[in-house]
């Protein structure tokens, strides 16, 4: 099977380069083996939250300026800033036209999410359904705060989240309170809360009359209160909306947590980007897994999948978005950090005692979390110290960056996803009008002989 561009990995940054190409008409394959870490994140975008005192960033371009002036090989400094701007404004349309709109807190402005812990995050872009709150100021501009659970529920703890604010220095002066409330079994289709994830509890919430039972629920518990915060589990396909009705049904400003995984923010804005990929004619090979590349000549020749070992994909543009540690897009063994497909070139420190900190949790980050494939300005790698020519590496793959550390892992993937596919999409206009041209003067040369 032939395509003007194949994707490996169906992560973030993947699905956003594979919705770029196909909507400018690319022919565009995404091998997808598994869930990615958007089933595990909080559903917010991060573009750069923490400064270098481990400070939160009001300004997520200004801190990105910065971090490139200690750290130019960062895949922001390959993306550039003026392409980084563009991506998330990109993507913020992008996020409307699949209904499920994102934005900041103010144009070029971080903004605080609450975490289920109960800590505040700075995060660049979120979904409607959680609420924003400035950076700057100490001020929540909230009185009373409920913080609630469904009976039963295991991952969330509003107790400890309760704890938690009312000991950060913006909740000072509010009162928070926790509250557990208990559904007839009418409302969770006779099923024991206890046995369900988020993913199951939502499918069986997800009802007119389980909202309307939720809603006189809630106020039965609460009283009154200025910000309802609801662990996210309510549906997986239409979230947003059945929050709005909840809101409208019990009066409360309510803001949803997403819980331990499987989060459902991460995992709507999963689904939804997979529709709009296949309602532009992308394919989508779920459950495939790409096993090998042949790279000869300084290029990509061929894609052999587990799924389809007998016919081999080929691609004028390859863009490997196969994620870290945790997708198997990077893999350590005993002495050395290998990329799993194609063997490329990946900055490690040879020293295996240096991967790692002594201690798991000491506020600095792991050497071995800014390990990954090195890039030219291109995005394209290097295999042995030779340029991949018709190669991409986008997403959590690269290296030099410190996500986790940072708070720039949906920024990484969105803005190195969509710079490459805005690459392919130039060199596949360069190569199609010179093919017009070739084709334009073979004809005039027929005609004059
Ligand atoms: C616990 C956790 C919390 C997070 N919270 C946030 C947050 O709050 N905000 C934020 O901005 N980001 C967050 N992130 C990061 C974010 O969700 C993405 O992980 C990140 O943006 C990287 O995306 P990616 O597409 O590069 O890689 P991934 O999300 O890792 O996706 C890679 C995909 O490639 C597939 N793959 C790998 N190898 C192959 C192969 N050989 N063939 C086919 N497919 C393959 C994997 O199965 C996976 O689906 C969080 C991540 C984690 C793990």
């Amino acid at each position: 099977m032939k395509f003007d561009s194949l994707i490996i990995g169906g992560g973030l940054a993947g699905l956003v380069c594979g919705i770029r190409c196909a909507q400018a008409g690319l022919k565009t394959g995404i091998i997808s083996r598994g869930e990615s870490g958007l089933a595990f994140s909080s559903g917010t975008i991060d573009l750069m939250g923490t400064g270098q005192n481990r400070e939160s960033l009001i300004d997520p371009f200004k801190g990105i300026e910065w971090m490139l002036l200690k750290n130019p090989e960062h895949p922001y400094g390959k993306v550039g800033l003026d392409n980084i701007h563009q991506a998330m404004s990109w993507f913020q349309t992008l996020s409307r036209e699949i209904e499920l709109p994102y934005a900041p807190i103010a144009e070029g402005k971080n903004q605080h999410r609450i975490t289920a812990l109960g800590a505040l995050r700075p995060t660049y872009l979120s979904p409607a359904s959680m609420v924003h709150m400035p950076i700057e100021g100490k001020q929540t501009g909230f009185h009373r705060v409920a913080v609630v659970n469904i009976e039963g529920f295991r991952d969330f703890q509003p107790e400890l989240a309760r704890h938690n604010l009312r000991c950060l220095a913006e909740f000072q002066g509010v009162e928070v309170v926790s509250a557990t409330i208990k559904l007839p079994s009418e409302a969770l289709g006779n099923r024991d809360p206890g046995t369900m994830r988020s993913v199951e509890l939502s499918r069986q919430l997800d009802s007119d009359r389980a909202i309307s039972i939720l809603a006189e629920k809630l106020k039965a518990a609460i009283g009154h209160a200025d910000l309802v915060l609801l662990p996210s589990v309510l549906s997986l396909s239409n979230g947003s909306e059945r929050l709005a009705q909840l809101s409208e049904l019990s009066g409360y400003k309510i803001s949803e947590l997403a819980t331990l995984p499987p989060s459902l923010p991460g995992l709507r804005l999963s689904e939804r980007l997979q529709q709009r990929f296949h309602r532009l004619g992308g394919l989508m090979m779920s459950g495939d897994k790409a096993d090998k590349g042949i790279i000869e000549q300084g290029k990509v020749q061929s894609i052999s999948t587990h799924g389809n070992n007998q016919m081999a994909l080929i691609a004028d543009h390859i863009i490997l978005a196969s994620g870290s540690f945790m997708s198997g897009g990077l893999v350590a063994d005993r002495n050395r950090i290998r990329e799993s497909i194609f063997g490329l070139d990946v900055n490690t420190d040879s020293d295996r005692p240096q991967w790692a900190n002594q201690k798991f949790l000491n506020g600095k980050a792991h050497a071995f979390t800014g390990f990954g494939v090195v890039v030219d300005q291109y995005m394209r790698p290097r295999k042995d110290n030779e340029t991949v020519e018709n190669l991409y590496c986008i997403g959590s793959v690269l290296g030099h960056a410190q996500p986790v550390e940072e708070g720039s892992a949906g920024g990484i993937a969105i803005s190195t996803g969509w710079a490459a596919a805005e690459r392919i999409i130039q060199k596949a206009a360069i190569q199609q009008k010179t093919a017009v041209q070739k084709t334009s003067s073979q004809e005039e040369i027929h005609h004059v002989r």
